[in-house]
């Protein structure tokens, strides 16, 4: 059993701490909403009357926060204060490589091992204890982490150093963008030409256009049960989480004199979709748009 401290229990955190509950662990849970807070509380966590509160007798420090800024402030306001000397610091937001790799740095001049560890599974994956777990930081930091984060998920990767689990995840996420996009407008094409979306599917899920955008999530109604097109785009994964994603990867393409023009291009995309008031549908749901409607 560890003392564990949980800063930020909202949709991800909430669940990823109730299932460190669930291992045994002792979780101190802080977060800036009271309605999250009750219901860690709920889950078995207890209450922290504020950040530093929450972490100074933990062993591991989890923090699930919105974005960058959050992370800076929090860490740079109060963990890196309040917690003790050895406590493993491990920051699972989708943030920018920048941020990330600064905090950590900020962390190692304050005596402490810190890890970003940015999940893809979503909701129900952080419910139901399977997330994908992309980790940067040191070797031994990760073998002291892996334990516990193999209780949030199931896949737990080692992707180098400081940052590079936020790079792992951007640049995933925008595969996914750019091909959510080709695949809508193959969708689109096939519509105005006359042919049937159910025989594109067939065809392309057994030929070379065939990728996880097409397979797992397919965009019109009728050939992949499971996905969003067959609720009517409930998310699912938004459109709104995805435009935060390819934003973080062109902020880290500028930052690397990296040329991204595709990932640019569904950048714009999805900030017209989500400025169109739509950001909270699933970002499967862009086909509409693309279809013109
Ligand atoms: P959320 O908004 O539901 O939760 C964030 C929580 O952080 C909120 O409850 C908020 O009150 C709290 N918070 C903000 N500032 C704080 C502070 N200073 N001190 C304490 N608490 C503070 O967001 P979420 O959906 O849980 O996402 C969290 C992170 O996970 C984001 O970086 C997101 O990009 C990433 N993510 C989300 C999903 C998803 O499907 N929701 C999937 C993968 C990754």
């Amino acid at each position: 059993m560890a003392r564990i401290g949980f800063v930020g229990l909202g949709n991800m955190g909430g669940p990823m701490a109730a299932n460190l509950v669930k291992a045994q662990h002792s979780v101190v849970g802080y977060d800036l909403s009271e309605s999250a807070v009750n219901a860690a509380m709920q889950a078995g966590a207890r209450k922290g009357a504020n950040v530093g509160e929450a972490v100074k007798d933990a062993e591991i420090v989890v923090t699930m926060l919105p974005a960058g800024k959050h992370v800076r402030e929090v860490y740079e306001g109060s963990i890196l204060g309040a917690a003790a000397k050895g406590t493993l610091l491990i920051d699972c937001s989708t943030i920018d490589v920048d941020s990330a790799r600064a905090v950590a740095a900020a962390a190692a001049k304050a005596g402490f091992d810190m890890l970003d560890a940015p999940v893809s599974g979503g909701v129900g994956g952080a419910a139901a204890g399977t997330l994908t777990f992309m980790v940067g930081g040191s070797d031994g930091a990760f073998a002291r982490a892996r334990p516990i984060l193999e209780k949030m998920g199931r896949n737990i990767v080692h992707a180098g150093p400081s940052g590079n689990g936020q790079a792992a995840k951007i640049c995933n996420n925008m595969i996914l963008g750019v091909s959510m996009i080709a695949v809508c407008e193959a969708f689109m094409l096939a519509k105005r030409l006359g042919l049937d979306a159910q025989k594109l599917f067939d065809i392309a899920s057994t030929a070379s256009g065939q990728c996880w955008s097409l397979t797992n999530y397919c965009p019109v109604p009728g050939p992949v049960p499971a996905s969003p097109a067959n609720r009517d785009y409930q998310a699912g994964f938004t459109a709104a989480m995805m435009l935060k994603d390819l934003m973080l990867a062109q902020d880290a393409a500028r930052s690397s004199g990296a040329t991204t023009a595709l990932g640019a291009q569904a950048a714009q995309l999805y900030n017209l979709f989500v400025n169109a008031g739509r950001g909270t549908q699933d970002f499967s749901g862009i086909i509409r748009m693309i279809d013109g409607k």
